[in-house]
């Protein structure tokens, strides 16, 4: 239990930093990438802005001095004032030759690209504002726009450049950061995760702890509920729910086996002591170990009968296929039991009558339904005085056959009408009366293995009347 806890521990955190790694990789690939293109965009409108600046500044002095001057000293007087720390202006004829040469300061120490700046205006001739990336010496990267200029009705080229690098050590630094913070946040994430999960499933190993301690000896302790309306203390109330279930299942058991040893504990004690007693003494007369081996007989019988009651029960609740079925007269076997209990009833002056509906056909067990109409009645005649009678009716009510039991007995007290399907269930009263306690709970067995039942339908003082239900078609 500890080590599946400890697994889910592993597990939830392991997802936790997954989770957490992938969102922040996510995160940083996503910011870089937006910045990334933002510091594009800002570096080329500067560069525009910085040509529109210098065209706009060349159109207006070309407009004040009247036309005096030549455009190529129009454009080396106003380059001479475009001075940028970062920034060079240079400036082509559409030869391809230069007017205004690069006044880069010290400061933007990178060089203009100016052998393919040349070949592109001679090749072709650029009409409108374009940008391309170069190479600007000692590892860096020039941003350069071109841009097309008229003066004085001649044709020139403007070429703004930028170095790249201040931006590109701004995204290094950035790059560099998400490197080493991405993963230390990852390895923090797991860390709290593993913490918060530790403590979620504390109670957890706690309550395992305790139910660990629960013993079979010691099946009353259950899990303390701390809190009662949270997950746990739900599982906890259904934990010991369990264990009230199990308890009871158990006790039963420990009181069958109890009350199953007790009943075999009598016929033995007898057959044992009748064993005795005949071996006791050589000089005994054959009538006497006839007598002796008789009772031993009638107690081997009622051994047999017991054991053979507990063995079907056992098998019943062991879920094993225990009816082997046939096709046959319910009214016919009814009858049969019926008739060979008549003696037994005639010894109490006990009238017993049968009204059994004709050609009853059903497809059960023979042998097992014997025994469960047997057992009904038998009880009928055992609890029912003398000069009593007991009434057997067989009838079709829809898809069910009813046999109904109904005799002129003791009752049973209404306290005890719940009881009497239990196995080994007797009343005190009765140890006048021959039996085990298994009779009615073998009975409701059988007729459930049947998918029917049996119900005590009515009980008084001066009688009971038990209805036995089987279907008609299995
Ligand atoms: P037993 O072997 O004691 O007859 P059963 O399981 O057949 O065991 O019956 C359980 C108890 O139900 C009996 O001990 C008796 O108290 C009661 N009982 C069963 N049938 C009748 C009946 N027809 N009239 C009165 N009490 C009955």
């Amino acid at each position: 239990m500890v080590s599946a806890v400890r697994s889910v521990r592993a597990r939830l955190t392991a997802w936790y930093v997954i989770v957490t790694a992938v969102f922040l990789a996510a995160f940083g690939i996503g910011m870089y990438t937006i910045l990334l293109r933002g510091l594009e965009r800002s570096m080329d409108r500067s560069l525009i802005l910085t040509a529109e600046a210098f065209a706009h500044a060349v159109d207006h002095e070309s407009n004040d001095d009247g036309g005096a001057a030549g455009g190529d000293r129009l454009i080396a007087e106003e380059a001479s004032e475009f001075m940028y720390a970062d920034r060079v202006i240079m400036i082509f004829r559409a030869d391809g030759s230069a007017v205004a040469l690069p006044h880069a300061p010290r400061s933007a120490a990178f060089r203009m690209p100016v052998e393919t700046l040349r070949m592109l205006i001679l090749r072709k001739r650029p009409s409108a504002p374009a940008f391309m990336t170069a190479d600007g010496g000692s590892d860096d990267e020039v941003r350069v726009l071109v841009f097309p200029l008229r003066v004085r009705g001649r044709d020139y080229v403007m070429a703004v450049g930028r170095r790249t690098s201040d931006q590109m050590e701004f995204l290094e630094g950035l790059h560099a950061a998400l490197l080493i913070g991405v993963p230390l946040w990852v390895a923090c994430a797991g860390f709290l995760g593993y913490s918060l999960v530790r403590k979620a499933l504390h109670p957890v190993v706690t309550m395992s702890a305790e139910a660990a301690a629960i013993s079979t000896a010691d099946l009353a302790r259950r899990i303390p509920v701390s809190r009662p309306d949270d997950e746990l203390a739900h599982l906890a109330i259904t934990f010991n729910a369990l264990l009230d279930r199990l308890t009871a299942v158990l006790d039963q058991q420990r009181r069958f086996m109890a009350d199953a040893s007790h009943e075999l504990r009598t016929p033995l004690a007898i057959v044992r002591g009748e064993a005795e007693v005949a071996l006791s003494r050589t000089d005994r007369s054959t009538e006497d170990l006839r007598e002796a081996l008789s009772v031993i007989e009638q107690e081997s019988l009622v051994l047999s009968s017991i054991i053979d009651d507990l063995f079907l029960l056992a098998r019943a609740d062991a879920g094993q296929k225990v009816i082997s079925p046939t096709r046959f007269y319910l009214d016919e076997l009814v009858g049969d039991a019926v008739r060979s209990l008549r003696s037994v009833a005639s010894k109490k002056s006990i009238r017993l009558q049968a009204t059994l509906h004709r050609d009853s056909e059903i497809e059960a067990d023979e042998s097992l339904i014997l025994r469960l109409v047997m057992n009904v009645v038998e009880n009928a005649i055992k609890y029912t005085p003398h000069r009593g009678a007991v009434e057997v009716v067989l009838r079709e009510n829809g898809p069910l056959y009813e046999i109904i039991v109904t005799d002129t007995g003791v009752g049973i007290p209404e306290e005890k009408r719940a009881l009497i399907f239990e196995r080994f269930h007797r009343e005190r009263g009765d140890s006048t009366v021959e039996g085990a306690g298994l009779g009615l709970s073998i009975a409701r067995t059988i007729a459930e293995m049947h998918g029917g039942g049996i119900d005590l339908e009515a009980s008084k003082p001066g009688g009971s009347t038990f209805r036995i239900t089987l279907p008609r078609h299995q």
